[in-house]
């Protein structure tokens, strides 16, 4: 159980009146206005307001004192029901967030991140490559410094809040600050606006610039270029620039990881009797040998042909799938020799599958 009486540093026996001058002067010593950035004083400042919002409710000081709750026996807890710290808060000091923050925009803050696609080709995205984008960035606008000002004039301080940006207003009894209406915090009016910004104090330019593609990348791969971004405020540092890639289709190659795969027609001949084939590669041309007797939808390897993934130089494989082409057309002379040839029993494929139906068969009868 917290001791209240203790947080406001008066006697068990004080009066209505002692409480509240008590927290009104801690109140003002640990608000956050007056100690910005100050965690401790942040941390005092709530238990201070926890304290008073008991002792100051009479039904509450009463359960506090006799059970060491303010909600008394069934109470869980000094706020878990009912009107609490929140709501005294949010009474005295409504605008309080506010000024948290007006003073959190005015700290030096990081520039925004940016985000550009870009699509590069399968080879790209292979053997890497360098590219240059191009795109809209608002920037510090040069002519004013970014103050807004037309060159040779200076901002007035704002007559409203005197320049500090806050004004400042009793309530209850003692003043908070609100963000000025009038120069929304700035503390100046820009009489005498920039012609380039329009005041803005910011330009939107097209910026260019060049950047390397690792090899190995794949879609998705995002590079973070640091510094890239749009710049920052009150002194903050730039954000970055995320490229995200898209390798576009390749007509030909399909990617998978570090293996590169193609599907490549060969003749019956070539597939029956075996060939050295070419077979177009990312680096050109490759000889391939089908040996004899390769059955069509064979997959064939072709080491170090693939991709490297990225940061490793080590490349991947080319998977060849050589699919058995059947003739459209036969000319007269083909046709007699193709019939010749299954004659002499080259029609015979499917051997080994009718004997395997005929095991069926004998199978089922027996
Ligand atoms: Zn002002
Ligand atoms: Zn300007």
């Amino acid at each position: 159980m917290k001791d209240y009486y203790g947080i406001l540093g008066v006697p068990k026996n004080a009066s209505e009146s002692e409480i509240k001058r008590a927290y009104r002067q801690l109140a003002l010593q640990y608000h956050p206005d007056r100690n910005p950035d100050d965690k401790l004083a942040e941390e005092k400042f709530k238990e201070i307001n926890e304290a008073y919002s008991c002792l100051s409710d009479a039904e509450k000081k009463t359960n506090y004192d006799r059970f060491g709750t303010a909600e008394g026996m069934g109470g869980f807890g000094p706020f878990s029901t009912g009107t609490g710290f929140g709501d005294i808060f949010g009474d005295i000091f409504g605008d309080l967030f506010g000024t948290f923050g007006q003073q959190r925009r005015q700290r030096p803050t990081k520039g925004n991140d940016l985000r550009y696609d870009l699509d590069i080709t399968l080879e790209e995205a292979v053997f890497g490559t360098e590219k240059t984008i191009a795109f809209q960035r608002w920037e510090n606008c040069k002519p004013c410094g970014g103050s807004g000002s037309e060159p040779g004039t200076t901002p007035e301080a704002c007559s409203a809040c005197n320049g500090s940006g806050q004004v400042r207003f009793q309530q209850g009894f003692f003043s908070v600050s609100k963000t000025c209406g009038t120069c929304h915090g700035h503390g100046t009016i820009i009489s005498h606006p920039c012609k380039k910004c329009r005041g803005n104090s910011k330009v939107q330019e097209e910026k260019t610039i060049t950047t390397k593609i690792p090899p190995g990348v794949d879609i998705g791969t995002t590079l973070k270029i640091a510094g890239e971004g749009e710049p920052g405020t009150y002194g903050g540092p730039p954000g970055s620039l995320y490229v995200i890639l898209n390798v576009e289709e390749h007509p030909f190659f399909k990617r998978n990881g570090s293996e590169i795969f193609c599907e490549v027609p060969i003749s019956f001949p070539q597939a029956a009797l075996g060939a050295d084939i070419e077979v177009p590669t990312l680096d050109g041309n490759a000889k391939l040998r089908i040996p004899p007797g390769t059955p069509s939808g064979h997959t064939f390897f072709l080491k170090g042909k693939g991709s490297p993934f990225l940061g490793n130089r080590h490349r991947g494989n080319q998977a060849v799938k050589v699919n058995v082409a059947v003739p459209k057309k036969l000319t007269q002379r083909q046709k007699e020799l193709l019939e010749e040839f299954s004659a002499l029993g080259g029609d015979d494929v499917s051997k080994s599958f009718r004997d395997k139906l005929k095991d069926l068969f004998t199978g089922v009868e027996n």
